[in-house]
């Protein structure tokens, strides 16, 4: 039984201050933490390793520092982690960032076999949600997005069923193995990590993989070469300028004036109208 958990080093969110003047993103100082979604990620494979033994591979792509997301993920229960980093990835997009990382889990599948690859349904900064989809196209995987819950998985029959969190409802998808599923929030929780979990993360080497050591041999595919995105504008939304109503009531029927103002509010949010009378 092999995972991989593909996991991205990004800027702590909550930390991040929009100057005030300028109205550029303040980075200065900002810790650095594991995307939250692959962690979700981390917890599931970990579990199926929990019942069926095996390794659960961590990997990222990026810079050297990101050495550190995946020492945190070998100290939560992670066997092995897989950094990939050269200057040949820089500027990668997501079309780039996709095929680097299916190349590097082909060459994962070819020491141990792949049964399931983990990504998060999307990073909090990037947010585009692309590179889990964009990898399984790459190795011809079955894609299962926006999971919530794994509820079957039989290594020997070759099949994972799962639950789906689609609009309006909830849907059960059974497919064959190997599989890429992009896990949803708040599904589980990281566990903590035991004591010769974080020793071992202290100490294992983690394995630094360049473009050759990831069997890339045609550099216009990844990198700034390989990305034909182009981000033409970063901008901050300008602040909503609504200002608060009033509703003058003169006979002293509050009533009339309360029902005004939520058929104002109504007429301008139409999901809210139906949103009261499923509460009323
Ligand atoms: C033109 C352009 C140039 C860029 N240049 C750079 C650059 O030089 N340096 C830079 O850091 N970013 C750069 N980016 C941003 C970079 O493309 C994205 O961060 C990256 O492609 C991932 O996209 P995302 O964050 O939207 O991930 P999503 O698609 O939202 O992520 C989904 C999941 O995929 C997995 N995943 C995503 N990225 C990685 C990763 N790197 N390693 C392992 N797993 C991952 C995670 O499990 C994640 O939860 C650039 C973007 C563009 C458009």
């Amino acid at each position: 039984m092999h995972s991989v958990v593909c996991i991205k080093q990004v800027p702590d969110s909550a930390q991040i201050r929009v100057h005030p003047v300028t109205n550029t993103i303040m980075r200065q100082g900002v810790p650095a933490i594991i995307n939250p979604y692959d962690l979700f990620a981390l917890e599931e494979a970990l579990r199926l390793k929990d019942r069926f033994g095996g390794q659960v591979t961590v990997l990222t792509m990026g810079p050297p520092q990101a050495e550190a997301a995946l020492r945190k993920a070998l100290s939560f229960g992670a066997t092995d982690a897989v950094l990939l980093t050269d200057k040949a990835f820089a500027g990668a997009d997501t079309l780039a960032t996709s095929c680097a990382l299916a190349a590097a889990l082909r060459r994962l599948d070819e020491r141990e076999p792949l049964d399931v690859v983990f990504t998060g349904k999307q990073t909090i900064d990037g947010d585009t949600a692309q590179v889990g989809p964009g990898i399984a196209k790459r190795l011809d995987l079955q894609l299962l997005t926006y999971v919530s819950r794994i509820v079957e998985f039989d290594p020997k029959g070759r099949s994972i069923t799962v639950e789906r969190r689609a609009e309006g409802g909830v849907q059960v998808l059974k497919t064959a193995l190997p599989c890429l599923v992009t896990m949803l929030e708040g599904t589980n929780e990281i566990r903590f990590g035991t004591l010769p979990d974080l020793f071992r993360a202290a100490r294992v080497p983690v394995e630094q993989w360049d473009r050759a050591a990831a069997g890339i041999v045609d550099v216009t595919k990844i990198g700034l070469k390989g990305s034909p995105t182009v981000v033409s504008k970063v901008f901050t939304p300008t602040p909503r300028t609504d200002r608060a109503q009033m509703v003058e009531v003169t006979d002293g029927n509050l009533a009339a004036g309360a029902a005004e103002l939520i058929a104002r509010m109504v007429s301008r949010l139409p999901a809210l109208e139906e949103a009261l009378a499923k509460r009323a």
